[in-house]
């Protein structure tokens, strides 16, 4: 195909795309130099990655397994859940994006291997989901429930990835073949397939096919999958039997009417970030209404003071729809119960970037930050090889059952391997590409979305080439320097994310400081003639912070959170006594948090150290008398809520009663 143009361009690929204010950077364009997200990277590429490469390509995960028995190069059966191609595809991204950082020629051997047995496992009309093709009695596109249209988004975007990275096209054209089969049979009208467009994440795959390939048909594949939900009636019928229908796969309400993000929340937030990508290449402003809508929604009233996202295992919607792994009520925020998966965090924070580049404010960009410090990085240990799939904030002991049947995913500890393994890679993949979301081009300029150090070494959109250095200790410290290595010589922008966190922030140019307004939770605009070593310093102070949720989230009334800078913090079993009860810890409100850096603990954070009030009086009974409690002081830490649970099993908390003395 002639339009096919690598572009080289961290996902969303939205350089041609007309409705975006900000356009994604380059793939490795942006390094991580040292501190944190450094050090996540080569924890990465050296830890995350091979173990999960050894994970899926062995017996225990059986991904490639799969793939090589569809493709008659190994004997036996389908292994996994029926979205375990579409977790593979995702794994395959991680290593992707850890090659065009690393350039590990072995990498890309290896992902060639994969694509040759994926490519023999491909029927020839472009067919390619081995949970189907290795079962007998089912067939193509039968049912939704076999997940087919997740694996499909997944191979889509892996391959663009892979293509605009390598400019191989290996796996570019089996995706080709696939997104072509997929559009003979669900671009006509049918009713057997209206509904069948689940899980949605085929539609952020077709929209980065058509701005790779620049074939029209796949983005209007992508928006007819929008436009074919909520247009059914909702009752089950044979493509939807053994799953449930309405809310929980967001049919019930047509995306443009919709005002309260419902359902599942992996599917609902996926949806919306495709969504998102269809309006930016369509501009119709229905659609982004409610992205609108639904973006205020999800974080204004149920999102977790982590950026985690889908309050509860199972529940229902207000049209009485049942649901599972999504959203509730509003404010209807449990802290033991939560789910919060981190594919579903994760992919509120997709979503928000994506968001970010349609409107250009860093309201956007401050919940990637807060997933991607919080309910992202607690998915997985700090050796990078056990996760969590659900993300409670608050965690006690011989509380629940996790054997009461086979679809709890709730875990106490994180596990080396998870059944269901959709969050790890998806984890992974996002770990790795950090650095691509931490910078964009704006019309004239760039922003800066993200802190850690790093270099920058781009091109404006005009072509003129630009570097950057960045050094700072985010996010334990604020101070971040940016020194000018290499600019145009014309005046252009450099916007600055002033997080919502951070208040009473400075800004200096060559150690001058700029009369600017430094508005919390906004972009801050420099623009002027840069030159080779010019250094702008933003410093924003990094003080301890209670937080309280609003007084209709019944389960935290009373109680405060602790967060310093864009880290939530937890209390957690091992800083306590032994035996000590969870419930019995709370806060002395008028008691100050000091923060201690320590670089060989728990991958190297900050702790706050302080006091907590352990209480002492005991009731019983579901309701009890009460007087004034007695407590005992305890010196102790308060960790990361992302790195807790490293020390063995404990109980934990990120909400804690809170007594404030006269
Ligand atoms: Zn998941």
């Amino acid at each position: 195909m002639n339009n096919t143009v690598q572009m080289k361009q961290a996902t969303p690929a939205n350089k041609n795309s007309p409705y975006t204010q900000l356009k994604s950077m380059n793939i490795g364009d942006c390094q991580w130099t040292t501190g944190f997200w450094a050090d996540k990277f080569e924890l990465c590429a050296n830890a995350m990655v091979p173990y999960m490469g050894d994970v899926l390509c062995g017996d225990v995960g059986h991904a490639l397994n799969n793939f090589k028995i569809a493709a008659g190069e190994k004997e036996g059966e389908h292994q996994g859940m029926f979205w375990h191609d579409g977790d593979f595809y995702k794994f395959m991204e991680a290593k992707i994006y850890v090659y065009a950082h690393t350039k590990n020629n072995e990498l890309l051997a290896e992902l060639d291997e994969y694509i040759a047995i994926i490519g023999k496992a491909q029927e020839s009309d472009g067919y390619l989901q081995t949970q189907i093709q290795l079962r007998d009695g089912v067939d193509r596109y039968e049912n939704r429930k076999y997940h087919e249209m997740y694996n499909t988004g997944h191979l889509l975007i892996s391959a663009c990835i892979h293509f605009n990275v390598t400019g191989q096209r290996n796996f570019l054209d089996i995706a080709i073949k696939h997104a072509d089969l997929l559009y003979t049979i669900f671009m006509p009208d049918t009713k057997h397939y209206g509904r069948f467009g689940f899980n949605q994440t085929q539609i952020m795959g077709l929209v980065e096919l058509y701005r790779t390939l620049g074939d029209k048909k796949y983005l209007k594949l992508a928006e007819k999958f929008i436009d074919n939900r909520g247009k059914y009636e909702v009752k089950h019928h044979a493509t939807t039997e053994g799953y449930p229908i309405g809310d929980m796969v967001q049919e019930r309400t047509p995306l443009r009417e919709s005002n309260e993000a419902v359902g599942h929340a992996v599917l609902a937030l996926y949806y919306y970030a495709g969504a998102a990508d269809v309006y930016a290449e369509t501009g119709e402003k229905a659609l982004l209404d409610a992205l609108d809508r639904l973006w205020e929604n999800v974080t204004t009233k149920k999102m977790y003071v982590t950026g985690a996202v889908g309050q509860a295992h199972y529940g229902a919607s207000v049209n009485r729809d049942m649901i599972e792994e999504g959203f509730i009520d509003a404010f209807m925020m449990p802290n033991m119960t939560a789910y919060n998966e981190t594919c579903a965090n994760l992919c509120n924070a997709m979503f928000s970037y994506r968001m970010l580049n349609l409107h250009g404010e860093a309201k956007y960009a401050d919940i990637v930050e807060l997933v991607l410090y919080n309910s992202a990085l607690s998915g997985i240990s700090v050796t990078g090889k056990e996760y969590f799939y659900a993300n409670p904030l608050r965690m006690l002991n011989n509380t629940r059952d996790y054997n009461a049947h086979e679809n709890v995913t709730e875990t106490p500890n994180r596990e080396p391997y998870l059944s269901c393994f959709c969050c790890p890679p998806n984890l992974v993949r996002t770990i790795a590409t950090v650095s691509e979301w931490a910078y964009s081009l704006s019309e004239n300029g760039f922003t800066v979305n993200l802190y850690g150090a790093n270099t920058l070494n781009s091109e404006l959109k005009d072509g003129s080439p630009i570097k950057v250095s960045q050094e700072t200790e985010y996010p334990w410290q604020g101070k971040v320097k940016l020194r000018m290595e290499e600019c145009k010589a014309d005046a252009f922008a450099i916007s600055l994310r002033i997080p919502k966190w951070a208040k009473n922030s400075k800004l200096t140019l060559n150690g001058e400081e700029l009369s600017k307004t430094l508005e919390p939770g906004s972009f801050v605009k420099i623009e002027r003639n840069w030159k080779k070593g010019d250094v702008l310093v933003l410093d924003m102070p990094m003080e301890v912070e209670f937080i309280e949720g609003h007084p209709r989230i019944e389960e935290v009334r009373n109680q405060i959170a602790v967060k310093r800078g864009p880290i939530v913090y937890c209390i957690e079993s091992p800083d306590l006594p032994e035996n000590t009860d969870i419930l019995d810890i709370y806060f002395n409100g008028n008691k100050s948090l000091e923060p201690t850096h320590q670089p060989n603990f728990l991958g190297g954070i900050t702790t706050l150290e302080g006091e907590v009030l352990i209480r002492k009086d005991k009731g019983e009974g579901i309701y009890r008398t009460v007087q004034k409690p007695e407590w005992t002081p305890h010196k102790t830490q308060l960790v990361p809520y992302f790195a807790w649970s490293n020390r063995g099993q404990a109980e934990m908390t990120v909400f804690m009663p809170v007594v404030w003395e006269d």
